[in-house]
């Protein structure tokens, strides 16, 4: 077989400026030889440097015994062009077909997957078990459940990525919500939630049901190991649920569709262990054994994720009303708006010089709590027996995700929408809340035009603004 040996190539895009560079994972060892080895400037900030005791520069050059070292690097790939196969199964729903709930995660892995996958495509096996137990005793869901096995992640998101776009239309207007099923474990020391404002509440309802799987934590709930372990940095009554970023198949369903989704899994100590993801991510090191002997010998971390992600799909999929709580969106958007307004302050002087003002971000903040309060005060009176009425109320929370989405997309990203979150520009797996602002606001000391650069800011507040706004007018009575 032929082995083609790649080089390092850039290709400037016109007008983005953004080089396009392939790039090769390699190993620690290699990685600290090279770095130790490379001059040049530091890198710009903190965010830039890994965890190795080396100093990191970013180059130009070699510094060793000659002042520069070439690397030769045999790039062991195969190139080639290949089909790949999304797994559909559905269970049609008996009162609102035209209604879905998705659970989908892929199968694709870079080597065995012991853990990326398998750990969370068994997951999904096991779920769909489940569902086919209670299917032959009689049940069906309210509305449509689909559990979608992806191909080709790893490469991109591909298959998940396909699907949505070959399904867009009948998506945006009918999914009530994205679970993912990816991972389920990147450690084992407490559960990680990432996931919309809107399932916080139902998140934290369903934790308290499930046993929770850790030593010393006999007969307490999930909820109880995940708050004394990882509490939320705002309110210690609360346990830590973070943004969602990217990195994995609900992207194209959430940032780009703007389906309120949700990921669960079990995590390290971020306390202790610093290394991103963990340590034989994406190796041949990641095989069933290092499962079994070391990350869950008992399974039961497992089983508490898959209790979760089943959970949540039975009843985001069987509830009448939509398990969406609006009223943590509301409270969720004035700590953002706290916060990218708290970043803006170190610029005082040039928000006075260019007439910066967040005001209309807040008062369009204030209205969607005012408007979310009201929602919630109606619905708690609903009639519960008029399916009209339901209905009516069910596609408010429906579409309040779909509210937050622009289609003209962020700055040189146009498939990232949502203007409330976004995958950060530094570091895809994590997620940047108000994301046209903070970039608009990134670096802007050096930039070369602050008086355009300024503008730009103004802008993208306008249109967190305006989005905010629109989003509230939803949530109104109908035909108030
Ligand atoms: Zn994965």
């Amino acid at each position: 077989m032929h082995f083609p040996e790649y080089t390092f190539r850039l290709d400037v895009e016109e007008g983005v400026g953004i080089p396009q560079i392939p790039v090769h994972p390699i190993g620690y060892n290699d990685a600290e030889i090279l770095l130790r080895y490379l001059g040049g400037t530091a890198p710009p900030d903190e965010s830039w440097k890994g965890s190795l005791k080396v100093n990191y520069n970013i180059g130009p050059g070699f510094i060793g015994r000659d002042s520069f070292r070439k690397v030769r690097m045999h790039v062991h790939n195969i190139n080639k062009i290949t089909r790949i196969y999304n797994v559909i199964g559905t269970i049609r729903g008996s009162v609102e077909p035209d209604r879905y709930v998705i659970l989908g995660g892929h199968r694709d892995s870079w080597v065995f997957g012991g853990i990326d996958p398998t750990s969370g495509a068994s997951v999904l096996q096991e779920v769909v078990q489940s569902f086919g137990k209670l299917m032959s005793r009689g049940w069906r869901p309210r509305r449509t459940i689909i559990f979608a096995s992806w191909d080709a992640e790893e490469f991109g998101l591909l298959g998940s990525t396909e699907w949505a776009e070959e399904n867009v239309k009948s998506l945006q207007e009918r999914s009530v919500a994205y679970i993912n099923s990816d991972s389920s474990i990147e450690g084992n020391y407490t559960l990680r939630v990432d996931c919309t404002p809107l399932l916080y509440q139902l998140v934290y309802k369903l934790t308290k049901e499930i046993s929770s799987p850790d030593d010393g934590f006999e007969n307490k709930s999930l909820y109880e190991s995940w708050l004394e372990k990882d509490p939320s940095s705002e309110n210690k009554t609360l346990p830590r649920i973070n943004k969602l970023g990217s990195g994995s198949d609900f992207e194209a369903y959430f940032q780009r569709l703007g389906i309120a989704s949700g990921r669960v899994r079990y995590t390290k100590n971020r306390k202790t262990d610093n290394y991103s993801s963990y340590p034989t991510y994406h190796t041949i090191y990641e095989t069933f054994e290092l499962v079994e002997n070391f990350y869950d010998p008992t399974f039961k971390k497992q089983l508490a994720v898959a209790q979760l992600r089943g959970a949540l799909v039975y009843e985001l999929a069987d509830s009448k009303i939509i398990p969406f709580n609006i009223q943590d969106y509301a409270k969720t958007l004035e700590n953002y708006a706290t916060d990218i307004y708290s970043l803006s302050k170190k610029y005082d002087q040039q928000l006075r010089d260019h007439q910066v003002s967040f005001d209309s971000l807040f008062s369009a903040v204030k209205n969607f709590s005012k408007s979310a309060s009201d929602f919630h005060r109606r619905l708690s009176q609903v009639d519960l027996n008029n399916p009209t009425a339901v209905r009516i109320m069910n596609d408010q929370l429906m579409f309040l995700e779909r509210a937050f989405i622009d289609p003209l997309g962020l700055p040189g990203r146009p498939f990232y929408r949502h203007i409330i979150f976004a995958p950060s520009s530094h570091n895809k797996y994590a997620g940047q809340s108000f994301p046209g602002i903070f970039d608009a606001l990134f670096d802007i000391e050096n930039k070369a035009d602050p008086r355009s650069a300024w503008k730009e800011v103004k802008k993208h507040i306008s249109i967190a603004a305006f989005t905010i706004q629109a989003a509230a007018g939803t949530l109104k009575e109908v035909l108030e």
